[in-house]
């Protein structure tokens, strides 16, 4: 079993990691891939570079040997000079592993928007799709979406290579890369040690990145 959980990653975060965590407890998988969306951040508010998203990525994988960093997509979007869609990285991973039991994990805010993704219907002929719980995300689900959730969802791990919609119900921190890059800028202007805004909601290793780098809007006591 192949297990992909993309992400922005601006900033990874403890809610990811714990997600992570939670999703190889659930399917007794040893690793889990952390793919790196090219996405560019968010142009409204300072954000990460790709390079400085890869590198807390890198860190935060760094603490805990069941995630792997993964930079599929983001040397994807390099060779083709434009970000690479879900789709195409998974016919790509698909391609490698024809026969792999593929599994992409996603939070339910980014599930309910899934009917937005370019070739959506294509993606459940190409993995099996694990939604977690995100608090303040409830599954409601309308239209051609919910339909094709409900035909396809699983009650236990997936055991096919694609095709199927396994609901996580294990507990999710409610944590957000948005409100932590919020919270940083917040905290600085007044001159407020951000450290107590964010320090719980970050793995060590990024949080002394971020500091060390000024990232989103930070300046930095240290
Ligand atoms: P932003 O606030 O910038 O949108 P984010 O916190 O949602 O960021 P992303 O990198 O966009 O982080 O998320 C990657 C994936 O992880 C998405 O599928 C998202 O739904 C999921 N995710 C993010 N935070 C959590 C969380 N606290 N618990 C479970 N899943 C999460």
């Amino acid at each position: 079993m192949i297990c992909l959980f993309g992400g922005t990653f601006d900033p990874v975060h403890a809610g990811h990691v714990h997600a992570a965590g939670a999703v190889s407890d659930a399917l007794a998988l040893a690793k889990i891939h952390m793919l790196l969306s090219a996405r560019p951040g968010h142009r409204d508010e300072p954000g990460a570079s790709v390079d400085q998203r890869w590198r807390m990525l890198e860190l935060a994988c760094a603490d805990d040997p069941r995630l792997y960093p993964d930079d599929t997509e983001v040397r994807r979007a390099r060779r083709l000079g434009r970000p690479s869609y879900t789709v195409e990285t998974l016919e790509e991973y698909r391609r490698q592993t024809p026969d792999a039991v593929l599994v992409w994990v996603v939070g339910s805010d980014a599930y309910r928007d899934l009917g937005t993704w370019h070739r959506w219907r294509e993606v459940f002929e190409l993995c099996n799709l694990l939604v977690l719980n995100r608090p303040g995300a409830p599954l409601q689900l309308s239209g051609e979406l919910a339909a094709i959730t409900q035909a396809r969802r699983l009650s236990g791990a997936p055991g096919e290579p694609a095709g199927g919609v396994l609901v996580l119900d294990a507990p999710m921190r409610d944590v957000s890369a948005t409100r932590i890059r919020q919270a940083l800028r917040a905290a600085t202007p007044a001159g407020e040690r951000f450290s107590a805004a964010v320090e719980d909601l970050l793995p060590p290793a990024v949080y002394t990145y971020i500091k060390q780098h000024q990232l989103y809007g930070v300046v930095s006591d240290a």
